[in-house]
Order: C-alpha cells, then sequence, then structure tokens
C-alpha cells in the first residue's frame, strides 16, 4: 500500500509529494508536533510495520469560519456555525458567547444581541466541537415548528457524526490497510454511535452494518451483512436515487449533501429514515437516524391546518352571507326569513366558538395545563341537562331518549368535563346519523364504576378504525364526502378527559347499524346499606 510503503522506504520527498495530493492530509513520522490549523477536527491512524509504529496519518478538517460559510451554503434558510467552548465560529469570524454550556436541545441564544433559535450536535462521542444550526427566532413562525427544527437538528447530527465516522471508517473497506488494533478501535466507534451506520461497497454489496443500524431498522447484521443491498434493504434503488451522497468525507459543503428523508417499508411498518452519504473509494458509507416521530408529527400539522381552514372557512362563509342579506335586505325579508337567518348566524357562531375551544383544550392537553377536578358529583342531573340540549338542535327524525338506573352513587371526576365529554359523544351521534334515528344515553353503574353509554342508529365505524378515531384528527372521511364536517379533534378529547379522571372509554360498531361509545368513571362511594337508607 503507497503510504505504508512511503514511510517504510520513501524520503520525506516521497511523504510530502503524497500528502500534496490529498487534502487536508498530514503524513508524519513524529509521534507528535505535525503543524495543524488550531481548532481542527481529526483523525489520526497510525501506520505500523512489523508491529512497530513508523509513521502517523492525520486527517483533518479546520474548524474555521471558511467551513461554517460552506455548511451554511448547503441549507436553505437557516445559519450553520461552529461551537467550541465560550466561542462560537460564524461565517464573519467568531464570536464570544455567554455561556460555555454545551447546547443540548433546540432552544433559544443570544448572539451579538440577536436572539437566534438553535439546534447544536456534537461532532462526535467525546468532542467538544458542536455543529450548531441558528434561525433568527423572529423569523420563526410559532407552529409546529419545533418538529421541523428536530429532523433539522437529525440531518446535522448526520453530517456530524459522517464527519467524524468517515474517517473512522474510511480505510475499512480495504482490510488489507488496516491493522488489527485500527480495525478494532473502527468497530468499537460504529458499535458505540446512536446513528445507524452501513457500507455498501462498489458492487452494491452491504458490507458493514452497524448495532444501531440494527435497532433502528429491526434487520439483523448476520442476515444484512455480505448480501447486495437491493435484496436487503427494501426499496434501496429508490433510496439511492434521491439520498445525497458527499464526494468526499469533507465535502459536506456539496451543495446536495444535506440529509434526505425516506421511508422504509420493514415488514408492514413503515419508519422514515434521515439518510446521507459518503463516497469513499472502494464504496460509500451511509448514516441515518430515525425520524419517524418527527414526520407523524409534520403529517399531523399539515393535517390540521388543512381540516382546520376547511373547518373555519365553512361557518365563516354562511356567517358572512347571512350578515350581508340581512343588512341589504333587512327590510324587505319576512319576519321568518329575518328569524332562520338569525338563527343560522346563532348556530354557525357556537361552531366556530366549540371549534376554537376544542383547539384551545387539545393544545392545554398537550401541554399538561389543563386543569382537570376530582370531587363528587350528580351524574343523573347531568344527563338529563346534555339531553335537553340536544334535543333543541335536532329535528323531528330524531329521537333522543334517556336510561338510567334507578340509585346511581355520585362519580368522583370533572362534572364540567364530563359533561363536556357526554356533549361531544351525543353531538357525533347525531352528526353521524344523517337519516335520524334514535339516539339512546344509557347509565348504569357497577360497585367501581359509573357507565356512560350514547347509542346511536347512524353510519357506524368500521372495525378496522375503532381504534384509531381516537387519534388526534383522525377522520373517517378527511375529504367530507359525506358533507359532515369536524377537525378530528372530539374524541381525542373525549379520551384524553375520560383518562385524566381515571376513567376509559370504547366503541362497539356495526357499520351501517350504529355505534355505542362508553365511558366509565370512578364511583366517588359506595353505595352502603346505610348510606343508602
Ligand atoms: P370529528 O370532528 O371528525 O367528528 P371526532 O374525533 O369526534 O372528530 O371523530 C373522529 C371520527 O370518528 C369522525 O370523523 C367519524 O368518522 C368517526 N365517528 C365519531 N363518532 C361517530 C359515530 N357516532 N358514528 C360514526 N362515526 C363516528
Amino acid at each position: 500500500m503507497p503510504v505504508q510503503r512511503a514511510f517504510v522506504k520513501g524520503g520525506e520527498s516521497e511523504l510530502a509529494r503524497i500528502q500534496r495530493t490529498k487534502l487536508n492530509v498530514v503524513l508524519t513520522r513524529k509521534p507528535s508536533g505535525a503543524k495543524l490549523p488550531p481548532n481542527a477536527g481529526t483523525r489520526i491512524v497510525e501506520v505500523l510495520s512489523a508491529g512497530r509504529r513508523i509513521g502517523r496519518v492525520i486527517a483533518f478538517v479546520p474548524l474555521d469560519r471558511h467551513l461554517a460559510a460552506r455548511l451554511t451554503g448547503t441549507t436553505t434558510g437557516q445559519q450553520v456555525a461552529l461551537k467550541n467552548g465560550g466561542v462560537l465560529i460564524e461565517q464573519n469570524g467568531p464570536v464570544r458567547l455567554q455561556s460555555r454550556l454545551p447546547l443540548a436541545n433546540a432552544r433559544d441564544l443570544l448572539v451579538g444581541g440577536t436572539s437566534y433559535r438553535v439546534v447544536a450536535t456534537r461532532l462526535g462521542e467525546g468532542h467538544a466541537v458542536e455543529l450548531v444550526a441558528l434561525k433568527r427566532s423572529s423569523a420563526i413562525a410559532g407552529d409546529a415548528n419545533a418538529a421541523r427544527w428536530r429532523v433539522i437538528g437529525a440531518g446535522f447530527g448526520l453530517i456530524a457524526a459522517l464527519l467524524t465516522i468517515a474517517y473512522a471508517v474510511a480505510p475499512a473497506i480495504a482490510k488489507n490497510r488496516l491493522t488489527r488494533q485500527e480495525r478494532d478501535q473502527a468497530e468499537r466507534v460504529l458499535a458505540h454511535v446512536g446513528d445507524g451506520i452501513f457500507l455498501v461497497d462498489l458492487d452494491g454489496v452491504i458490507r458493514l452494518w452497524n448495532p444501531a443500524a440494527e435497532a433502528i431498522t429491526g434487520l439483523r447484521a448476520d442476515s444484512i451483512r455480505g448480501r447486495p443491498a437491493q435484496e436487503t434493504i427494501p426499496g434501496w434503488n429508490a433510496i439511492t436515487a434521491i439520498v445525497p451522497v458527499a464526494a468526499k468525507p469533507g465535502g459536506m459543503h456539496d451543495a446536495s449533501s444535506s440529509a434526505e428523508t425516506v421511508p422504509l417499508d420493514i415488514a408492514g411498518r413503515e419508519i422514515w429514515l434521515s439518510i446521507v452519504g459518503v463516497a469513499l473509494a472502494d464504496g460509500t458509507v451511509y448514516a441515518f437516524r430515525d425520524v419517524t416521530r418527527e414526520r407523524r408529527l409534520e403529517d399531523q400539522r399539515s393535517e390540521f391546518v388543512a381540516t382546520i381552514s376547511h373547518e373555519l372557512r365553512t361557518p365563516l362563509a354562511s356567517l358572512h352571507g347571512a350578515a350581508l342579506t340581512l343588512r341589504e335586505h333587512g327590510q324587505q325579508l319576512s319576519p321568518q326569513t329575518q328569524h332562520d337567518l338569525l338563527d343560522m348566524i346563532a348556530g354557525q357562531s357556537r361552531r366556530l366558538a366549540d371549534l376554537i375551544e376544542e383547539i384551545l383544550v387539545a393544545g392545554q392537553l398537550d401541554s399538561g395545563s389543563l386543569h382537570v377536578v376530582s370531587e363528587p358529583f350528580d351524574p343523573e342531573e347531568l344527563v338529563w341537562a346534555t339531553a335537553a340540549a340536544a334535543r333543541v338542535r335536532v329535528d323531528e327524525s330524531m329521537q333522543i331518549d334517556v336510561s338510567m338506573s334507578t340509585v346511581l352513587p355520585m362519580v368522583r371526576g370533572d362534572a364540567r368535563r364530563t359533561r363536556q365529554v357526554l356533549s361531544n359523544l351525543v353531538d357525533n351521534a347525531i352528526k353521524y346519523s344523517p337519516d335520524g334515528g334514535r339516539i339512546e344515553l344509557i347509565v348504569d353503574a357497577d360497585e367501581d364504576y359509573v357507565r356512560f353509554s350514547i347509542r346511536d342508529e347512524g353510519i357506524g365505524i368500521p372495525l378496522g378504525e375503532q381504534k384509531r378515531i381516537f387519534d388526534k384528527f383522525y377522520r373517517l372521511d378527511p375529504d367530507q364526502r359525506r358533507g359532515i364536517g369536524g377537525s378530528g379533534l372530539g374524541l381525542y378529547i373525549c379520551q384524553a378527559l375520560v383518562r385524566s379522571m381515571n376513567g376509559r372509554i370504547h366503541v362497539e360498531s356495526d357499520p351501517g347499524e350504529g355505534a355505542v361509545f362508553t365511558f366509565e368513571l370512578p364511583v366517588a362511594e359506595r353505595i352502603t346499606a346505610t348510606s343508602a337508607a
């Protein structure tokens, strides 16, 4: 191997010649004292001959403002910098920070008097330098950006991992170049990184598959190593078509090389990976991270925006139309039409208020700030009141009945929240019974729980969907082909409220025959012989 031969036989000029052909590499016979830029990420490989150390190859990446500028060029909309101790190296040069603490999670940071949102990741285990992505806080809209920042963070983490790992494993493909010790070292690095790392050689065969790759994908190294990637990784061809591969480990400034998010279908389970590659002389090393959760959040966010805009637009259009008609032609309209229009305004504004309440409650549930009291209350009163309020809103095609055991114990929970759950379930029963029918509110109790059931004769819910309807934003008919609107938040909120009162909720349904939603709340005190007397 030429480097080893140069160390054994060649003079200094031969070493200098090889060094000139490689960017950011130093070949030296001295154990120390190589001239490197201050602030450089380094990887040292010892060159051995007959068990004796005859020199070292030092690969380095200068962590300077040029690197910060090149990395910034690879991203859209955010700035990239390097943090070393209390100094942030930006594309315009170093800036002193007020704190030397590591930037563990996405947060706000004051740089030169301006507030930035930052995510950072260390350039490898045990490395003090951090790769930092910054965006002016003022430029960030308040929505679900957290998820997007986590994905950006994952992308940066991968690039950082690659910067270090590519040096660690670069010689690993040509095994004859490595001593046993170096190979062990590379393997130890790979066993301990949290990112999935794998190597695909020039024939497309997987040569290395680290423990994190096993953990993330569930694909075992034994069943993968030594086999073509195309046969073992589902959708490999599609993945290679979009995953960026940098020309060299330091080549992250290549515009195409920021990590790409791709789906992987493993035994019916879909996982999303943020993945990036680096081409080596003998193959390609890929690093990936599991971003399934972030992806789901992002999907939910888009779904939320789409549903809510639709849900807001419909009542707003009716309100606007009714108000305009009353203003322009109020005098000419019959008292009945005027009354109908005002009725519609009242109904639609109630729908808007309910929607806004749902969004607020869902937000409070997510942040854990929703206040739910726990005190004894009378379930009977609540059920009669809910049924009476619902009867006002339905026409004669619908009948709302109540059936209750004669003696019901007090319930422990929050009466207002329980009423909210009941009304929501009754509203759904009405909404999803477009042809009318009977709705029944049934309440009974055993020793420990009071059970509230809402039975309807509406469209019902297919068996496979009965669990998912409790998911946030989940709607069976998102395109509203049946013309029934909704935010997909109602059942999510019901379930969360019932659980917060130590209860449980479930549904039973035969599609086409209707549905029965049942929730149970704990009894406040048992009816004993004395207290019942
Ligand atoms: P939405 O605002 O869409 O009504 P929910 O969370 O209350 O949201 O309900 C989620 C989905 O569950 C609905 O889109 C609907 O498809 C289904 N669903 C809820 N209640 C009923 C019911 N009583 N009968 C049939 N389907 C229902």
